[in-house]
């Protein structure tokens, strides 16, 4: 279904004839309101990249030929530098410094669930750690093994198993192998009348596997669920055997099991079949915008919706800064995730919050649903805003990585973070989160913006996804490393989760005690052990 490098470039995101430079306008207000002057910070030329010095021993490396054949064992230059890390921002920073020392040794590309057994046995011998390659998207370090007591590292990229494998219409459920991309499956499941649903911002490189392993959510999350929300059935290669997960619609045959597969970052197994819930293609759809005066009183009406069950399809409400960012540098809700022209903390006279709202199903329920959430919020003092700004966040909703890499080009440094609470946390967490990144960024003396938005929501709660920009100071990896370190706190001191959906990968680890406990940490470990007794599946990932 898809090429199996996914045309990536080595230092950013997407490829790149997709990119464009920083818009004039966006960089001068950049230096107007940071106070600093943009420069110029390209990556080095790939000749400049430094890669670990070690190789695969002559009788691993042919063990793994053998298994594969040649084609499907790389080790040149460009391989190796796709797979070494994720593509967080501190991921590319490095790399564009010329950092590719957590390069694997080698790239496995098995075809299917009997050749990732061969592949792990053949590990298992020679004593390779494994780390699971998707789309190589994650954005918390959660391809980057520790190599300790290894013979070596590969990276067992599965984009090669890419087949939308069988159709129960009748149930409504599709078997996908792990390695196909989110266009490629939207595009399958088209010629059969069917939707998923999962769109998060990195649709066009992740993976059905990665999206399990992490377990992800999209931006229609309110309508159609997370993703191991769609999850009926999974199967894994583990280094012991195969294990089949998932065999009714529901099931009182113990604790559910799947849900240590969803989630468990390739320290487990690798997913090679998924079982995923589907549904028609919607009849209708409709993208509109909404202006609310305040952050939090507009929250409190995301709740009643979600209480109500009135939810629309997508919800994506920015708080004041977001919203005054957008309106500042162009389109006001396209300033997604990682960047969006983040440029002003100045609220815009009027500006308030923007909410987008979108309905996708049948016509019927579009048009009955999209008047009583109508109802509902002019009631809370809403303004419609029109389809127009609906139009423009559809048509924008994935151009946020590219822009960062713009930013990257010119000395701005942007990046995310994520939790979730329950309602009566949120606006305790939501201020202690932005206070807790203000200060760290002021005993470092950076001049930055703190933004927000609420994308997951549930009866319950919702998640709060923050994106700082800030001039790249001299050491960009370390001082995110502690703005990040302090919004972690703050986390979990207000009660909110150490992540909603980009999973914990190394770059969490060191606070997963503190959400599970040792209790909960003693049980990852257990299965660990069952399932991996070797060890050599993403050491380091998930638990150390
Ligand atoms: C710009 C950008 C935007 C993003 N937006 C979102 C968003 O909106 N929502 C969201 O949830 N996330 C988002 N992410 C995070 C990331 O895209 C998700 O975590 C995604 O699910 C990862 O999929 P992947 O195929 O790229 O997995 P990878 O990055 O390749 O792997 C992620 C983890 O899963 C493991 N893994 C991968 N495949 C398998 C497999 N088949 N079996 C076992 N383990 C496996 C890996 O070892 C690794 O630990 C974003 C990331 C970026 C860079």
């Amino acid at each position: 279904m898809t090429g199996v490098d996914g045309g990536m470039v080595w230092w950013g995101w997407g490829a790149a004839e997709a990119h464009t430079p920083l818009p004039a306008g966006v960089r001068s207000l950049l230096e107007q309101v940071l106070g600093t002057a943009c420069r110029d910070t390209p990556p080095v030329g790939t000749d400049a990249l430094r890669l670990p010095v070690g190789s695969l021993a002559d009788d691993a490396h042919a063990a793994l030929v053998g298994v594969l054949g040649p084609a499907w064992v790389r080790d040149d230059r460009a391989s190796l530098v796709r797979h070494c890390r994720g593509r967080s921002t501190t991921d590319l920073l490095r790399l564009r410094a010329g950092d590719a020392m957590d390069a694997p040794d080698a790239v496995v590309l098995p075809a299917s669930h009997d050749e990732v057994h061969a592949v792990l046995a053949v590990c298992g011998r020679h004593r390779l750690a494994v780390v699971p390659f998707g789309g190589g998207t994650s954005v918390v370090g959660g391809l980057v093994a520790v190599r300790a007591g290894f013979a070596g590292v590969i990276a067992l990229d599965v984009t090669r198993m890419n087949r939308l494998v069988s159709v129960d219409a009748k149930s409504q459920i599709v078997a996908v192998e792990p390695g196909v991309r989110g266009p490629a499956l939207a595009a399958g499941l088209a010629t059969h009348g069917f939707t998923l649903g999962h769109l998060p911002q990195s649709w066009e490189y992740a993976t059905v596997g990665g999206f399990a392993a992490t377990r992800s959510s999209g931006q229609a999350s309110a309508g159609h669920g997370r993703f191991d929300s769609m999850v009926v059935g999974v199967r894994v290669a583990t280094p012991v055997g195969t294990w089949e997960l998932g065999r009714a619609p529901a099931s009182a045959a113990g604790p559910d099991l799947r849900e240590l597969v969803l989630g468990s970052e390739g320290a487990f197994g690798v997913i090679t079949q998924v079982r995923l819930r589907v549904r028609p293609r919607p009849e209708a759809t409709h993208y509109e915008g909404w202006r609310l005066t305040d952050f939090t009183g507009a929250a409190d009406v995301l709740r009643t919706l979600a209480q109500r069950d009135l939810l629309p399809t997508v919800v994506r409400l920015s708080d004041e800064v977001e919203t005054a960012a957008g309106l500042a540098g162009g389109s006001p809700v396209t300033a997604d995730p990682v960047t969006g022209g983040a440029v002003t903390a100045d609220p815009v006279p009027g500006g308030g919050c923007h909410l987008i709202t979108g309905y996708e199903g049948r016509a019927g329920w579009v048009a009955a649903r999209r008047s009583e959430v109508g109802e509902l919020l002019r009631a809370a003092g809403a303004v419609a805003l029109g389809r127009d700004i609906g139009a423009r966040w559809l048509r924008d909703r994935f151009r946020g990585p590219y822009l960062r890499d713009a930013l990257l080009d010119v000395g701005m440094f942007a990046e995310t973070l994520e939790t979730a609470g329950f309602w009566s946390t949120l606006p305790g967490l939501y201020t202690g989160v932005r206070d807790a990144i203000v200060a760290a960024l002021a005993v470092q003396d950076a001049p930055g913006v703190v933004m927000c938005h609420i994308s997951h929501v549930y009866p319950t709660g919702a998640s709060l996804y923050f994106t700082v920009v800030y001039p790249q100071p001299g050491e960009p990896v370390a001082s995110w490393g502690r703005v990040k370190a302090a919004a972690t706190r703050a986390v979990l001191d207000a009660g909110g989760t150490i992540t909603h959906h980009h999973a914990v990968g190394t770059d969490h680890q060191p606070w997963l005690a503190a959400e599970i406990g040792d209790i909960g940490m003693a049980v990852l470990r257990s299965v660990k052990d069952t399932l991996d007794p070797a060890g050599i599946l993403n050491p380091g990932i998930l638990l150390r």
